[in-house]
Formats: C-alpha cells, sequence, structure tokens
C-alpha cells in the first residue's frame, strides 16, 4: 500500500469513527465502507488506538467475536493547547489533507498524539 493511500485511509477512518459517536462502529462494516482489506483496516485501526485517539471494544455480534471502533474523548487542558505544536508552527499554511505535508504524517504532531495519549493513560 502507498504512503499516500495509507494517510487517506487512516484520515478518513478517524473521520468516520468520530462521526459515529460513542456508539461506535464495528470494524468489518467501515472496511467495508471504505474498501479496505481487514488487514489494511486492523492495522490502521491499531495505530489510531496505541495514538489514544480510539478505542477497540471487543464485543459478540451475531455470534461472532469481533471490534467496535469509538472515539475517545479527550478533555483539553490551557497546557494541552500550549504544548501543540500545530499552533506555532512556521509550515501551517503549506500544511493539510492531500498536501505532502499533512497533520497525518508529520512527526512533530504525532510525537505529541503520543505523549498526550500516555499521559492520559497514567492520570
Ligand atoms: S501538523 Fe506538523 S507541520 Fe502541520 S501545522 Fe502541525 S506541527 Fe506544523
Amino acid at each position: 500500500m502507498s504512503g499516500k493511500r495509507h494517510e487517506n485511509l487512516e484520515y478518513e477512518i478517524l473521520r468516520m469513527i468520530k462521526e459515529k459517536g460513542q456508539e461506535g462502529i464495528l470494524q468489518s462494516q467501515l472496511w467495508k465502507l471504505i474498501k479496505a482489506t481487514s488487514r489494511e483496516g486492523s492495522r490502521i485501526s491499531m495505530r489510531l488506538e496505541r495514538a489514544g485517539l480510539v478505542e477497540r471494544q471487543r464485543i459478540l455480534h451475531e455470534g461472532k467475536w469481533t471490534y467496535k471502533l469509538v472515539a475517545k474523548k479527550k478533555a483539553i487542558t490551557v497546557d494541552t493547547l500550549i504544548e501543540l505544536p500545530c499552533g506555532f508552527c512556521y509550515l501551517q499554511e503549506k500544511c493539510g489533507a492531500g498536501n505532502p505535508l499533512s497533520p497525518c504524517t508529520c512527526p512533530r504532531l504525532n510525537q505529541w498524539v503520543e505523549r498526550e495519549a500516555g499521559r492520559k493513560q497514567d492520570g
């Protein structure tokens, strides 16, 4: 899979999971909607889970164990916003979905998300 396709899928998956709110969406339904293989989809959902953006809940559906994906609610504090790298980023105008530089591929933003996810788990 190309990096571009992977990046777009990741963005699309997160957007669709968020749209479902606390009801969430079954992995299998989501993969059908975005025409991804279960291997591609599972890899992305596990990455989103590691970043603390979604929760994978194991559930029994029509007699089979599967996962439901639910967006995590994150508490926003003033400290969190001050540390957000995009706030003072000189590359902001060139950055966006579909551009070579985007939030999906930015190492600085990725580090911030992982640090925030770690904080959330610690306390
Ligand atoms: S995602 Fe990265 S490159 Fe884009 S504005 Fe934020 S810090 Fe800058």
